[in-house]
């Protein structure tokens, strides 16, 4: 018999059952790998597996979001991280590990707890009672995926990002750029960067010149194409194709010159913070470093900081800002919380921590208690603000950790300390918490 039924043994989900085992809890663990199953992108039966980079980012606590995140789970006594700094190879400031060792030491511990009971099995169905966490990550199997679109509704499951850049707000020069939404119609929602006809053309060229990444076999059958197309194969259809769709500058008018310019490219608001903005219908497979470059050269993004870079992937995941509560349990059926990617949260550490989150969400639960979320200026706090709330439900996208989920730094800060200022509050914060 158990309390608390975790299914997938990832990096979520082996953090849920640690925390929930450490607070005296007994787990089903259930990881369909080792029973006969795989994962298109696993190679292994070890829990915790790293199924691509073996970074866990910059271990910075100081001047980074994901090394203030580190920290933050440390002290909370995490187990991947206590993993993955001691499997750690050379790495210059970022934290990487050996994959194999690492995950070799998550899987012997959670093996060897009492608490714990590790079950290779595939589960189909949401369960209908009992405390449950689902962490089954990006590619979660197709039935119980069903399953979840079944008992949330399907338009809440997605099974693709097709993720635009996201640009911080503060690097936007609103000296060329400007507020409107299109015909003047309603509220200036969006952020208007004007394009030349010269300066359009050469975007496109840039656009048909750039370094795609290739899909892997796996992801080739995508249906992405109906929804949301790449903008280099928009680009590829024509010159005129983007003037006609995302770079429409009809009903426009630039308030320098009172005329609509030859393109244009949109931002729209993406956190309820208004820190962070994404492009219009600029999803892409171009590569990281030629976004950067190209994406520059659009009037009033010559500075642009990103968030997040245009991408697209296979990612199941659900519309987490409609449909869990603020301690991750599905609204509809609160016995059963969320953890890990398919939350909508990004990458291993981030996927760790919201796991980690669950699994004492879930251990004060089941002992009848309840502790209060970790306040929105942590990093923990900011990454789950931003799937239970912070983030824009009708257009949820995926999201590493950084600054701009956090709460703006109050008053005069100079931009060399915002990072240290951003750190330093979370320190203090996370310690009044934990002090609770
Ligand atoms: P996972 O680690 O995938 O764990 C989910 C577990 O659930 C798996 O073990 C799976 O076998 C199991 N499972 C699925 N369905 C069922 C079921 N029905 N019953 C029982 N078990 C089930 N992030 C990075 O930070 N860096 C990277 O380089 C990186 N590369 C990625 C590459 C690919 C191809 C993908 C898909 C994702 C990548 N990510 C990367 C994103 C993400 O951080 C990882 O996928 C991360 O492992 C997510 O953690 P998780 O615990 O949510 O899911």
């Amino acid at each position: 018999t158990y309390q608390v039924h975790i299914i997938g043994g990832g990096l979520a989900g082996s953090e849920a059952a640690w925390q929930l085992a450490q607070a005296g809890m007994k787990v089903r663990l259930s990881e369909m790998r080792g029973s006969g199953e795989m994962t298109p992108a696993h190679q292994t039966d070890g829990l915790a597996e790293l199924v691509c980079s073996n970074s866990f980012r910059s271990d910075d606590a100081e001047n980074n979001a994901v090394g203030l995140l580190h920290a933050e789970m440390r002290a909370l006594n995490s187990l991947i991280m206590t993993a993955a700094d001691a499997h750690k190879v050379p790495a210059g400031s970022a934290l990487a590990v050996d994959r194999d060792q690492f995950s070799a030491q998550v899987t012997e511990i959670l093996r060897n707890h009492p608490n714990i009971e590790i079950v290779r099995e595939r589960i189909d169905t949401l369960p209908a009672s009992g405390l449950a966490i689902v962490a089954t990550g990006p590619l979660t199997a197709a039935k119980l995926a069903e399953s979840i679109g079944a008992a949330t509704g399907s338009d809440s499951l997605a099974f693709f990002d097709a993720i635009a850049p996201i640009v911080h707000r503060d690097s936007i020069d609103m000296d060329i750029c400007w507020m409107a939404s299109r015909w003047d119609k309603g509220d200036k929602d969006y952020i208007n960067c004007p394009m030349s006809k010269e300066q359009y053309l050469a975007f496109h060229q840039g656009l048909l010149d750039g370094e795609k990444t290739e899909f892997r076999d796996w992801e080739k059958d995508t249906p992405y194409f109906e929804g949301c197309m790449p903008i280099e194969v928009m680009a590829e259809r024509g010159v005129d194709t983007l003037r006609y769709g995302p770079m429409k500058p009809v009903g426009l008018d630039d308030p320098k010159t009172g005329r609509w310019p030859y393109a244009v490219v949109q931002l729209r608001q993406d956190n309820a913070l208004g820190t962070l903005w994404n492009m219009v219908g600029f999803q892409t497979k171009l590569k990281f470093a030629e976004q950067v470059r190209l994406f520059r050269t659009i009037p009033g993004l010559e500075n642009a900081e990103f968030a997040r870079l245009g991408g697209l992937h296979r990612n199941t995941f659900i519309n987490s800002p409609q449909l869990l509560d603020g301690q991750l349990r599905l609204r509809k059926a609160p016995h059963i919380r969320f953890a890990g990617q398919i939350t909508g949260c990004e990458g291993y550490v981030e996927s760790a921590a919201i796991g980690l989150l669950a699994g004492r969400f879930a251990a004060a639960e089941a002992q009848g208690t309840a502790i209060e979320s970790p306040p929105p200026t942590t990093a923990l706090g900011a990454l789950l603000g931003h799937i239970t709330g912070g983030a824009e439900a009708e257009n949820y996208q995926p999201m590493n950790v950084n600054f701009g989920l956090f709460p703006p730094i109050e008053g005069k800060v100079k931009k060399k300390d915002r990072k240290s200022a951003y750190t330093g509050r979370a320190r203090e914060a996370l310690s009044e918490w934990m002090a609770q």
